[in-house]
């Protein structure tokens, strides 16, 4: 079975001259490998802390996350970008979408990163399961927040990520859209492991098969845990690259730079000068 567990997790922010913020205090829970599980609490209590630790955005200080029987501990710089790149897919408040490019585009990037064959039909795949298959060709500054929340999914979903790591997804949105992206994510999970991360409670107990309180750092509810046997950390055994190739980089930069064609005059005319 494959699963998360995350075993007495400390995280604590040290910078210098400041006093140490401890985030996370000894959090322990599994879950399990699909459904729908909300990390609720107040703000400040550590839960973008602990997505981004498993996202592996972050470091940890003390304690374990295991994923699919590896220790994070055990993850090489490559394992770390790997599981950034294909286990996980993100979704935050803030869509960080490219807002002067198509949505097509947007979802593409991602695929493109990977040089996934038949990436199109990925993309096409990732539009239609957030319902905007009519909207490949619109450019995202053209979208309400909804629509905008939904290409940032699909642009999650579009690698086939076995975890959804949500901040926050519906922070920005009124009451009836957060609905809307609460039932797509539910969809979602039917078939891959999403964690919302909220301070709504309504949301969490309506949508959510399963509720994680925490406060100050630390799991004060969990309305379904599971019990598993202690696991012993395997090494990877798939070694597929997950670097860019320089090729690819170069194509994808030289996109952006004819696509603006003031940009790309500005910046000849810098390279001459600077030459000169
Ligand atoms: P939440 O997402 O629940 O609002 P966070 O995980 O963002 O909480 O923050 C948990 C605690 O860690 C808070 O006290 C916050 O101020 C602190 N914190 C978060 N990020 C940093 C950082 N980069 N440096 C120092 N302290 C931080
Ligand atoms: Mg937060």
């Amino acid at each position: 079975m494959k699963y998360v567990s995350i075993r007495e997790l400390n995280k604590t922010y040290r910078a210098k001259g400041c006093a140490d913020v401890p985030a996370l205090k000894g959090v322990s829970f599994t879950l399990p490998e699909k459904g729908m599980v909300f990390i609720l609490g107040k703000s400040g209590c550590g839960k973008s802390t602990l997505l981004n630790v498993l996202g592996g955005l972050d470091n940890f200080d003390g304690g374990d996350v295991i994923i699919d029987g590896r220790s994070m501990k055990d993850f090489s710089a490559k394992d770390t970008d790997r599981h950034r790149n294909e286990k996980v897919g993100f979704v935050f408040q803030e869509n960080n979408l490219l807002d002067e490019y198509t949505v097509w585009r947007n979802v593409g990037f991602a695929v493109e990163l990977q040089s996934v064959k038949g990436g199109g039909d990925q993309v096409a795949a990732a539009l239609k399961s957030v319902d905007l298959e009519g909207f490949a060709d619109r450019k995202c500054n053209r979208l309400s927040g909804g629509q905008k929340q939904r290409v940032a999914i699909a642009r999650a979903i579009v690698k086939k990520p076995e975890i959804l790591l949500c901040d926050e997804p519906t922070g920005a949105l009124d009451s009836d859209t957060g609905e809307e992206i609460f039932n797509l994510l539910k969809n979602i999970s039917n078939d891959t492991l999403v964690i919302v991360v909220s301070h709504d409670r309504e949301s969490a107990e309506k949508y959510g098969d399963r509720v994680i309180e925490l406060k100050d750092g630390q799991v004060i509810s969990d309305s379904a845990p599971i019990e598993v046997a202690p696991v012993e950390s395997k090494p990877e055994v798939q070694k597929k690259s997950c670097g860019l190739p320089a090729k690819r980089a170069f194509s994808i930069g030289a996109s952006f730079l004819i696509e603006r064609p003031v940009r790309l005059a500005l910046c000849i005319i810098i390279c001459l000068l600077t030459f000169t």
